[in-house]
């Protein structure tokens, strides 16, 4: 049967965009629906405007650092609706290259909401489209407990369209949101609170990072309020809010932002007209090659609920493209050694194990630590440690896990992911020579054990 497309790919969002691009460049017939912005959560209210409000919370240590280098500032002034309006531009710039990426490719573009009628048919505007395979690719999107006065928080989608900045913030959750977001509004002015309701925020990344980070947050003047849950939500006349936590305490300010987790977007996606089923957790169930339980309809990113980050999802987008047009250069995505940062202030950049994990799987581990303060800082009363950690399997001297805590942790952290895909050992890392004066030289002259 002609179908009118060979693939119909729902959601211009990270994954989806290089699915349909590549998928197009190795000559399939591609249509990709997409019903808010191009180029999804990254672009539009993830990555892209958050890497450029901590580049603006940072400009604030900056200022603080200049006088030690004999800078004499006049007192600044920050304004947020600058900030936002230049990021909105920006914005604007990348909706625009990703339609020229797509056009460009020979991808037809179909603005709309997009639903799945049947294993081979998508509805988009009330015009339907027949498809050889369809790809969900529709991410994520915020997810807040249901508490009395929940209408009254925000989430990161408003954050970034948020007006003022607010005085007075309360920053709910302990994961990668929550944390850069405090950071944000705390650089940027706003007196900020941090409520976690377990023992230690970031939980599945190094114990002696989390701690680290916690320590140097505090040091900020960050409020970090751990064991805590916010109960209900109320308006006070004033119009500020007010969080009444479980243990009976009130807080109030001026804008309370959730950043617990997000959910798999499923909207009215119509998978009741397929055979796709779910897993436990919601998240559209796939086996190793994307498929979903309907034998045309494929899954990536988000909305499968592996890794949730962009680079994945771009991985996991070219591997379907691959896999169904150019199954000769098929090449399964590595989920080992995921090198991620997390954009905090001061930011943490992680690859392979955590001693916890490594302990837990058995190997015998060898742990080197370094706290710096670094070299930059010197000239200055500030007095920020950086921490670099290596885990090491004492039987074989492979490195299975880096971890920093410091300026640049992202940028460091990505050639040593190189360093771990490539089985290095600590000898390895022992012989490679530093680059001097840098922090980085410290993850290869760490030679004393730490535990
Ligand atoms: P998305 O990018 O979410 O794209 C899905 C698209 O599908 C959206 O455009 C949506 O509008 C569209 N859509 C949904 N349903 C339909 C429908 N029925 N019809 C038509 N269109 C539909 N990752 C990193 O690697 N680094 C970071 O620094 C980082 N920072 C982040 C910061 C924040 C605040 C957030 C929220 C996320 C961040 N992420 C980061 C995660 C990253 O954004 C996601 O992992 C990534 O965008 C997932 O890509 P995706 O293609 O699965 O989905
Ligand atoms: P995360 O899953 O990272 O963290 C959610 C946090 O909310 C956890 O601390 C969790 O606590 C807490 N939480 C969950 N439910 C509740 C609840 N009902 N009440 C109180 N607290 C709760 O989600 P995020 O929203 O921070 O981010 C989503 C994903 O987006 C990330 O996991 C990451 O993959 C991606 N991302 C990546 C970034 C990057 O690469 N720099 C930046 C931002 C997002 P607990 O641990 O106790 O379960």
């Amino acid at each position: 049967m002609a179908y009118d497309f060979d693939l119909f790919v729902i959601g211009a969002g990270s994954g989806g965009v290089r699915a349909a691009r590549f998928a197009a460049g190795f000559g399939a017939k591609v249509a990709v629906a997409e019903s808010r912005y191009l180029g999804g959560t990254c672009v539009n209210v993830g990555c892209v405007p958050k890497k450029l409000l901590v580049y603006g919370a940072h400009v604030a240590d900056e200022l603080e650092q200049a006088a030690g280098y004999g800078w004499t500032l006049e007192e600044g002034h920050f304004d947020w609706g600058t900030l936002i309006a230049n990021k909105n531009r920006e914005i604007e710039r990348l909706n625009g290259i990703y339609r020229n990426l797509l056009v460009n490719s020979g991808v037809t573009l179909v603005q709309g909401h997009a639903r799945i009628t049947g294993p081979n048919e998508v509805e988009v505007e009330g015009q339907r489209y027949s498809t050889e395979h369809i790809l969900i690719a529709t991410g994520g999107w915020p997810q807040v407990p249901d508490i009395p006065g929940k209408e009254l928080a925000i989430t990161s989608n408003e954050a970034f369209y948020l007006k003022d900045l607010p005085r007075r913030v309360l920053v709910v959750g302990g994961g990668y949101i929550a944390v850069e977001f405090a950071g944000i509004f705390q650089g940027l002015g706003a007196a900020t609170t941090l409520l976690y309701r377990g023992d230690l925020f970031l939980r599945g990344f190094d114990g002696s990072v989390r701690t680290h980070l916690k320590e140097e947050l505090e040091k900020r003047g960050l409020d970090l309020q751990f064991n805590a849950d916010i109960q209900r939500i109320d308006k006070l006349e004033d119009g500020s809010l007010k969080a009444t936590l479980k243990d009976g305490r009130e807080l109030v300010a001026d804008c309370i932002f959730y950043a617990t987790g997000r959910r798999p977007m499923l909207d009215n996606l119509g998978l009741e007209n397929t055979g796709v089923e779910l897993d436990d957790k919601g998240y559209v169930r796939v086996d190793d090659q994307y498929q979903t339980t309907a034998p045309s309809i494929l899954a990536i990113g988000d909305v499968i609920g592996r890794v949730q980050l962009t680079p994945v999802a771009l991985a996991e987008g070219m591997a379907v493209a691959r896999r169904l047009f150019k199954p000769e250069q098929y090449r399964p995505v590595d989920y080992q050694n995921i090198p991620t940062a997390v954009f905090s202030q001061p930011p943490i950049g992680t690859v392979g194990l955590t001693e916890e994990q490594a302990i837990e799987q058995g190997y015998e581990v060898k742990v080197f630590e370094s706290r710096f303060r670094a070299m930059k800082l010197t000239l200055t009363d500030i007095q920020e440690k950086t921490l670099m950690k290596l885990v090491v399997d004492a039987k074989t001297d492979k490195v299975l896990g880096c971890h920093m805590v410091g300026p640049d942790a992202g940028e460091i952290i990505q050639g040593l992911g190189i360093a771990l895909k490539a089985g290095a050992t600590k000898q390895q890392f022992d012989e490679t020579i530093g680059v001097h004066p840098t922090a980085a030289e410290e993850f290869v002259t760490m030679r004393t054990v730490t535990r």
